[in-house]
């Protein structure tokens, strides 16, 4: 107790107590080993190995603890090596259940043999002492070593004044003053050293120094066998565990590679450059390709502001400010978007045409993180479009000059009537003033006549020149109606001598249209002649010729040349619009193509409506948009 209470909360001894043994006053006590006199099998501490045991208590000194060092200090645990190991709870027990051979061994602290013998309840010589020790001055039977008695203590905060006055009186209370009057008590002695206490705690580990047990590896199997049994086992899970991991890991690592080098492949492959850009609009990364395409290198891009660098400016050189910036408003409102006619300009100065969409991306949350651009270089496209449109223009220039030789005759016709006419009229004229008659008014009538036909012949050259003229496609607002009557102007006589039937609706709230306006009457005339063309072959008085203008659902006017003529012959059917190609002996082919081009120009698209088989003719129109100003 005192070793403890010393160790827990610093108490020290002030004096130890002297007890009053049968043989002499004592203030150290030990131990004592005992068998019956005749057990001849035990003389030794070995010989206990297997043997049943009593013991006073497993917490007493003297009791149990004493002896149980010795026999520690020779391998013997008696918690191990006895047959059976039993604490009897009093001295007098465990004397009396090895004397009556309830087991085979025992303990008690010194003095309580030699009294019991004294008192008669004993004869000791009926029993064997085992591993006896001899001390000088010490003269009761023991078989372990001495350790001092009782200590009277104080506590680490009495003070050391008090301390000091119970120390001396206790050492002053004489052997023949004992207060107890007990039989064990004398008297005080100094204080002993109770380190050999500690020591025996410490070898047995025992509290205060359980911890300080020394174990060996079998004993540790012995008592701790299933804490180990599921060490190894948890051990095993742990490894076998670990193995599953790291295969895991290893393979996640492998396809993490792979995914990266497909990914690296892709971005570095693919013909289209694609960059991403953050919320604030700079660059994140950029692939191959567009490096490749605008001549700035990664470290140029990424970090920097992709609107500042790569379309700070239109093509016409006006700025592009930054809020209109497609790939900035993607990310902003997170919608995707399409641009299909756009510029970035190159490290070197120079721009190239693009196409581009930016969609925005999102993070695992949902959050917007910014957006991925993916564009192409279309200025070879462009170019190519450009040079498709000026030949276009070329085509449509020749096909005009084609139908100014078709319309040859007919213009030469036009001219003829009214050169006659001037002709007739001239001399019709010289003729009156020659004559005596002062005819001066019939005169003039006829100058009148002479100059309307003049002016008559100079509108068919106007028209000639009109036609042969080539104009840039420069849309403005037209009259459906002023179109069609300039060409009705050119073909009215050969309608009339054809006897062909023309039937105009033109709806007059919507005449005005957004369109080149000679182009257009290009086409109606080429829409018209296919049809004067096609009805010639039908008999006269069922050919019927209609021109029809009308508003569409989609606010668009619609322009409709139909006739009752042939219809569209099966070989033609499916390339009507293709160069070249012709039914007619004198035809080039190239009407309807070139129409086709013209009005595509203007954003739509010739139909053709014709049923198989029958002779009902063909309908042929056009939608173009309306003028929202009129000219
Ligand atoms: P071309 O008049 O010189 O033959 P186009 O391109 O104008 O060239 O017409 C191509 C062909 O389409 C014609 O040869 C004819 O077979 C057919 N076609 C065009 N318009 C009509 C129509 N109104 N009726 C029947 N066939 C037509």
């Amino acid at each position: 107790m005192y070793v403890n209470l010393e160790e827990k909360y610093g108490v020290s001894r002030l004096a130890t107590m002297v007890t009053s043994d049968i043989n002499r006053p004592n203030n150290v006590f030990g131990g004592v080993i005992f068998t019956r006199e005749d057990r001849d099998d035990i003389n030794s501490l070995r010989d206990l190995k297997n043997k049943s045991f009593m013991a006073v208590d497993k917490d007493s000194l003297g009791g149990f603890q004493m002896a149980w060092r010795e026999m520690n200090a020779l391998g013997i645990n008696p918690y191990r090596d006895f047959s059976r190991l039993e604490f009897g709870g009093i001295h007098d027990r465990v004397v009396m259940a090895v004397l009556d051979g309830k087991v085979d061994a025992g303990t008690v602290r010194t003095d309580i043999l030699e009294r019991m013998d004294a008192a008669g309840t004993i004869d000791i010589d009926d029993l064997k002492f085992i591993n006896l020790r001899h001390k000088d001055k010490f003269l009761s039977l023991h078989s372990t070593r001495l350790y001092p008695e009782w200590p009277f203590s104080k506590l680490s905060h009495t003070s050391p004044e008090l301390a000091r006055q119970v120390a001396v009186a206790l050492l002053q209370i004489p052997p023949s003053n004992s207060p107890l009057s007990s039989d064990k008590y004398t008297n005080w002695s100094i204080p002993l050293d109770y380190h050999e206490v500690r020591a025996l705690f410490k070898e047995l580990a025992l509290p205060p120094y359980a911890s300080l047990e020394k174990l060996t590896l079998t004993e540790v199997l012995k008592r701790y066998w299933y804490l180990v049994l599921i060490g190894i086992i948890s051990l095993l899970l742990l490894i076998s565990l670990i193995s599953v991991v790291v295969r895991h890991n290893r393979r996640l690592k492998r396809s993490q590679q792979r995914l990266e080098r497909q990914h690296e492949l892709i971005n570095q492959s693919v013909a289209d450059g694609i960059y991403g850009v953050d919320l604030e609009g700079n660059c994140t990364f950029v692939n191959k390709a567009m490096e490749n395409m605008t001549g700035w290198k990664a470290e140029d891009l990424i970090g920097k502001n992709q609107h500042i660098i790569l379309h700070h400016t239109h093509e016409d050189g006006t700025p592009h400010p930054r809020e209109e910036c497609p790939v900035y408003q993607s990310a902003v409102d997170s919608r995707a978007r399409f641009i299909s006619d756009d510029i970035f300009w190159k490290k070197d100065g120079s721009y190239i045409n693009v196409e581009y969409s930016c969609t925005p991306f999102r993070d695992l949350k949902g959050n917007i993180q910014g957006s991925v651009v993916v564009f192409r270089d279309i200025t070879e496209r462009k170019k190519t479009q450009k040079r498709n449109q000026e030949h276009q223009l070329q085509l449509a220039h020749v096909g005009r000059l084609s139908m100014l030789g078709e319309m040859a005759s007919g213009i030469a016709h036009e001219l003829n009537q009214p050169l006659t006419a001037i002709s007739t009229n001239a001399r019709a004229c010289a003729r009156m003033l020659e004559s005596d008659n002062n005819n001066i008014e019939q005169c003039a009538d006829v100058l009148d006549k002479i100059s309307s036909q003049a002016e008559r012949a100079a509108n068919v050259i106007q028209y000639i020149r009109h036609f042969s003229h080539k104009e840039l496609p420069h849309q403005k607002p037209a009259k459906i109606s002023l179109m069609v009557d300039t060409v009705l102007d050119l073909l009215e006589k050969e309608i009339q001598s054809k006897k062909i039937n023309l039937e105009l609706q033109l709806d007059k709230d919507h005449d005005w249209v957004f369109a080149q306006d000679i182009q257009i009457e290009q086409v109606i005339l080429n829409l018209v002649r296919n049809a004067i063309d096609s009805l010639e072959c039908v008999p006269k008085g069922k050919r019927n010729l209609s021109i029809r203008s009308t508003p569409t659902n989609n606010n668009k006017i619609e322009i409709r040349v139909s006739d009752t003529g042939l219809g569209l012959k099966k070989v033609i059917r499916d390339q009507l619009f293709e160069p070249f190609m012709t039914t007619k002996d004198q035809g080039m082919g190239l009407g309807l193509s070139i129409s086709q081009g013209i009005i595509e120009a203007h954003g739509g698209q010739i139909k053709v409506e014709s049923p198989l088989g029958q002779q009902t003719g063909v309908s042929f129109y056009f939608s173009l948009p309306p003028a929202k100003e009129r000219a």
